[in-house]
C-alpha cells in the first residue's frame, strides 16, 4: 500500500515537469551540419542530445537586441550548454534564465560601436545572475571553425559552472573535492607564466586571470582534445576529470565530405542527405 502511495507520488512529482517536443527533423540536420560534437556522437545519444536540447529551449527565454534570435541561434546557445554537461548527472548550473543576443560587441560600459568595443560574450554577477550575453555572429563562429580553440558561448558556460559555488575563481567547487585540487591553482600559474612569456599555444585572453584562464581552456579542451592532451597532458587530464569527459581518445572526427556516407547513418551520401 505504502508502495503504491510513493509511486503515485512519484509519478506525480517526479516525472518530467513538461513535456518537450522530439525535435524537428529540420533542426537534427543543422546540428549535424555544424555542432561536430553531435554529429560524433553514437545515433542513441544524439537523441539524447536533441532533447537536452529542446529543454534548455523550452526553459530559458532568449531576447534580441536589433535582431531577432532565430530557432538556429537558440540550437547553437543550448548545443554549448548541453556540451558542457554532457558528463554531469546534473545541469542546472549550466544554464540560465535569459540570453541577450545582440548585433555587435561591446564594451565594459555596455557601449556599442566604441574603440574598445571588444567584448563577446558575458555571464551576468550579482543581480544579472542568471543572464547572458552573446553576440550572434561570434555564436556561430564559434561553431563553425572547430580548429581555432574558440567558442564564446563554450567560454560563457565555463564561468557559469566557475560560479556555481559562488565565486569567480577559476576554481568551480568540483574541483574542490578532486585529489589535483592542491596542484591545480600551482598549476594554472604555471600555464599562464608561459602565456605571459610568448611561449604557449593557450591563447593571451587566457592569462587575464584564473576564471578566463579556466574559461579560455575549456574551449582549448572542447574544439582541440588531441592537441591539449598531447601539448599539455596534466592540464588535459584535470579537465578530463572535471567534465567527465575524454574526447582525445573517443573523438572518431566525423569530418563531412560531400560524396561520404551522411554521418546521420541513413546510409545516403551527405550531400543527398543532411547537407540539404
Ligand atoms: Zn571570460
Ligand atoms: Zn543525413
Amino acid at each position: 500500500m505504502i508502495h503504491a502511495i510513493v509511486n503515485f507520488f512519484k509519478q506525480r512529482f517526479f516525472s518530467k515537469p513538461m513535456s518537450i517536443e522530439p525535435m524537428s527533423e529540420d533542426h537534427k540536420k543543422y546540428l549535424m551540419q555544424t555542432v561536430s560534437f553531435y554529429r560524433n556522437l553514437a545515433f542513441e545519444d544524439r537523441t539524447k542530445f536533441e532533447s537536452r536540447c529542446q529543454s534548455f529551449i523550452a526553459n530559458t527565454q532568449f531576447i534580441g537586441h536589433e535582431l531577432n534570435v532565430s530557432e538556429h541561434d537558440k540550437l547553437l546557445i543550448a548545443s554549448a550548454s548541453v556540451i558542457l554537461a554532457w558528463g554531469f548527472k546534473r545541469w542546472e548550473y549550466v544554464r540560465v534564465d535569459t540570453v541577450y543576443l545582440v548585433a555587435r560587441s561591446f564594451n565594459e560600459n555596455s557601449e556599442f560601436g566604441a574603440n574598445d568595443s571588444n567584448i563577446t560574450g558575458l555571464v551576468g554577477t550579482h543581480h544579472l545572475r542568471g543572464k547572458m550575453i552573446l553576440v550572434q555572429s561570434a555564436l556561430h563562429q564559434g561553431f563553425s571553425n572547430d580548429n581555432d580553440k574558440r567558442n564564446v558561448a563554450i567560454h560563457e558556460f565555463a564561468h557559469l559552472i566557475d560560479m556555481a559555488d559562488g565565486d569567480i575563481d577559476g576554481l568551480p567547487s568540483q574541483l574542490t573535492s578532486q585529489a589535483f585540487a592542491l596542484p591545480w591553482f600551482s598549476l594554472i600559474q604555471e600555464k599562464i607564466q608561459r602565456i605571459d612569456s610568448g611561449h604557449s599555444d593557450i591563447r593571451n585572453y587566457g592569462a587575464t586571470n584564473n576564471a578566463e584562464f579556466f574559461s579560455v581552456v575549456t574551449e582549448y579542451f572542447f574544439e582541440r582534445p588531441k592537441m591539449l592532451k598531447r601539448r599539455h597532458p596534466i592540464l588535459y587530464k584535470a579537465l578530463e576529470s572535471f567534465y567527465k569527459q575524454n574526447h582525445a581518445d573517443t573523438l572518431i572526427g566525423t569530418r563531412l565530405r560531400k560524396k561520404g556516407p551522411c554521418p546521420c547513418g541513413s546510409g545516403k551520401r551527405y550531400k543527398r542527405c543532411c547537407m540539404v
